[in-house]
């Protein structure tokens, strides 16, 4: 077997040292951190931080923080996911280093947070002082017919700026905190599901102004804010928000289902008739499709390049981890792809051949 992992390991070393794109790692804990760095990631392209909500005892003043009613509530919820979000923090940035990590801020639809047995929504209303029938009344107003295209990403920070700024918050205290480690973290902060220019806009400047306002030292600290790309809209406005933004990320899971009008979560039940009839060869979420997904990242990235050359601009939706579309990526010129941990030698593997093969 050690035979085997040498072979492995020297086969990743020849693809490292081939290959032009840097292979990053979606990752949201430092265990998958410590697992990508073993396989060579260069950083990770993903955090998704609504995933360190769902741990027990985080999700409650999560829920807490969701149902209220009023903006000081929303803010005594979220002073006490503050400490958890900042711990994290610390943590991935003492194993990460110098190397980038780039923190995407709150994404999913809320009602993925929100309780859903009589048992949950019993605690719940006894947590939070009010009758199960106001919680009822609350949780209404939060539905959605289509949460996935409804009150996500970016739309929450609008509504809610509050819980952008907290998490902006815990990332530069986690910083500071590592500064005296000596260590001097790479801050990529991400802002998801832009669809035009006044929001990520607007957001920023609200995240700047809380962060000069608290932090008179946050010249010291290293760190950028920029936009995941993944409504064909934004990959149409790129040139322009990239005046704003400081790097683009492609979500191409989310790019997929917009451009074709198809759930990403339903997906399955007629793709596989779509194959026998030979409509479509596979899912066109498994691998980038080239004329249409393809076309609108080729938009972004060449109206942006023109004017700005050196633009960051990088992929973290699942097809990160594709090889065909690490080879569309490494012709694109991007400067990285992102994928889970085990599908990172692939990519390593997948982009040194696109380099070759190029
Ligand atoms: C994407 O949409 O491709 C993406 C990476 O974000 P998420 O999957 O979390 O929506
Ligand atoms: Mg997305």
């Amino acid at each position: 077997l050690s035979d085997e992992i040498e072979e492995f390991y020297e086969i990743l070393n020849w693809s490292k040292s081939i290959k032009k794109l840097s292979v990053r790692m979606n990752a949201d804990t430092p265990e998958d951190c410590q697992r990508g760095l073993r396989y060579f990631a260069e950083g990770v392209g993903l955090c998704r931080t609504e995933h360190m909500f769902f741990k027990t005892n985080r999700i409650w003043p999560m829920r807490e923080m969701i149902v209220s009613d009023t903006l000081e509530e929303r803010k005594s919820s979220l002073e006490k996911l503050k400490p958890y979000q900042k711990n994290d923090f610390i943590e991935i940035f003492k194993i990460l280093k110098e190397k980038p990590v780039n923190i995407r801020l709150l994404d999913p639809p809320l009602h993925e947070f929100l309780p859903t047995t009589p048992e949950e929504l019993q605690k719940l209303s006894k947590l939070m002082k009010i009758s199960m029938a106001e919680l009822k009344y609350r949780l209404q107003k939060l539905e959605e017919h289509n949460p996935m295209l409804g009150h996500r990403g970016c739309r929450l920070a609008v509504t809610y700026p509050e819980i952008y700024l907290m998490q902006c918050e815990a990332i530069i205290e986690a910083a500071l905190e590592v500064k005296k480690l000596n260590i001097n973290p790479n801050i990529e902060i991400m802002i998801p599901l832009v669809a035009t220019f006044k929001e990520f806009q607007f957001i920023k400047n609200k995240i700047e102004e809380n962060l000069m306002n608290l932090y008179p030292n946050i010249k010291d600290i290293n760190y950028k804010i920029g936009t995941m790309i993944e409504l064909p809209r934004t990959c149409l406005i790129a040139n322009k928000l990239s005046k704003e933004a400081d790097f683009f990320s492609f979500g191409t899971n989310d790019l997929t289902q917009t451009t074709f009008g198809i759930s990403r979560d339903d997906s399955g039940k007629f793709i596989e008739e779509y194959k026998e009839h030979h409509i479509l060869e596979k899912s066109p979420f498994e691998s980038v499709d080239i004329e249409g997904v393809g076309e609108l990242m080729k938009i972004a990235v060449d109206s942006t390049r023109k004017e700005n050359p050196n633009f960051k601009i990088g992929i973290c939706g699942e097809q990160g981890g594709d090889p065909k579309t690490i080879e569309y990526c490494h012709n694109l010129n991007l400067n990285y792809v992102s994928c889970s941990g085990f599908r990172i030698p692939i990519a390593i593997l997948a982009a040194a051949q696109s380099n070759i093969k190029k």
